[in-house]
């Protein structure tokens, strides 16, 4: 009888102490404050992958005092005193400028795997947008009018929050060593592009999973594909994301745990994202379109032309390769460009003051064998380990 009780006692507090224990070992920091159902469900999907690692969950689209507030109580509670200041003003300039979303690790040890932070910056409070989802200078002058495709805008925080959540993941898998001898294997925009594809791929496995979504991943590789005509080809992961439209769907993913869905995703990109010469290329073509499209803007208000356009030379020399201009290539991304707008509705970028000219320029009528061979190469010949 009396080991009856004991088993229940044991029963009992076990029942009782549980959600304390989940608490300390969660990996949301518990100052953070509220946090949305879903980022909570998406960050505790990796509880077992990042068990002693905490995440720092801030609103892009909330008070920005209070937001900053987060990061300093953290900073404070593991004792980092001189450098908090600068911790805190590199990421308030980031939440300044990037409202869609974005991450950034705090490293507390140069060679611990364990014991790193991640803030994990997204939006909880208002709902995506085109104006949010699109670069400020692509959605005031292409997208406007009543053709544009609606947004999912649910499935679309989903699949933001698992994208950003990813490369916390990446961060703090291993420790801050290993995460920068992996990204200088190659030049750190291709390193981006690696992980933005292995970032977009997850993000789409987690919504047809979830949700089933596959018109929303659609959507948001057309997204990606604009973003060419912002200099933005690391973000272009549209053969990786397609790979997971033909190959998956939401029966196959059931009931497949996190680390899973990773493993799968990085696979993937290991197999179908473009080579470093293929990015280099598109890269250079998406930059001189996008040169083309400043000098265009010039007469709008709101754009400092000569900050983006140091800007887009600074990334073009960051590429060290000097292999002249494929203008097929950049026909290409053009006509990438174009039938993206098209795809989501934006019908009247066609006859826009502004990208009108660019079709004219750089659009060459081409067969689809023509534009089929003019693909960057799909295979990677030696695929080898996730750089980060
Ligand atoms: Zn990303």
């Amino acid at each position: 009888m009396k080991s009856v009780v004991y088993l229940w006692a044991l029963v009992c507090c076990l029942a009782i102490v549980n959600p304390a224990s989940a608490a300390q070992d969660g990996l949301i920091y518990a100052e953070t404050g509220k946090v949305s159902p879903l980022v909570e469900s998406v960050v505790n999907g990796f509880q077992t992958l990042l068990r002693g690692s905490t995440i720092i969950v801030v609103s892009v689209d909330g008070d920005e005092r209070q937001e900053m507030a987060k990061i300093a109580s953290f900073l404070e509670s593991k004792k980092i005193v001189k450098d908090a200041p600068q911790i805190i003003e590199s990421i308030r300039k980031q939440f300044r400028r990037d409202k869609t979303g974005f991450t950034r690790p705090i490293w507390l040890s140069d060679n611990n795997a364990k014991g790193n932070a991640c803030v994990l910056a997204v939006r909880q409070n208002e709902q995506a947008t085109y104006a949010n989802l699109l670069s400020k200078k692509i959605d005031e002058a292409l997208v406007s009018g009543n053709r544009l495709m609606p947004l999912d805008v649910e499935v679309i925080q989903a699949s933001i929050v698992a994208h950003e959540m990813y490369h916390c993941y990446e961060y703090l898998r291993g420790s801050m060593v290993t995460f920068w001898e992996g990204a200088l294997e190659t030049r750190l925009a291709y390193a981006m592009h690696r992980s933005e594809s292995a970032a977009d791929a997850y993000a789409a496995l987690y919504v047809l999973q979830n949700y089933d979504a596959v018109n929303t991943v659609r959507m948001q590789m057309e997204f990606r594909r604009i973003g060419m005509l912002n200099a933005d080809v690391e973000h272009n992961t549209a053969q990786t994301v397609e790979h997971v439209l033909t190959s998956f769907n939401n029966r196959r993913l059931t009931r497949m745990a996190t680390g899973r869905l990773i493993l799968m995703a990085e696979d993937i990109r290991n197999d179908k994202v473009m080579d470093e010469q293929a990015f280099v290329s598109l890269k250079k073509s998406s930059i001189e379109i996008t040169n083309a499209y400043i000098s265009l803007l010039s007469e709008r208000p709101g754009l400092n032309i000569k900050r983006e356009k140091a800007q887009l030379l600074t990334e073009k020399m960051a590429l060290m390769d000097n292999t002249p201009q494929n203008s097929r290539l950049t026909a290409y991304v053009m006509n990438e460009i174009s039938a993206s707008f098209h795809k989501i509705g934006a019908r009247t970028a066609v006859s826009s003051k502004y990208f009108k000219p660019l079709m004219e320029r750089y659009t060459m009528k081409m067969t689809p064998d023509a534009i089929a061979q003019l693909t960057p190469p799909a295979h990677v010949q030696n695929p080898r380990p996730a750089p980060i």
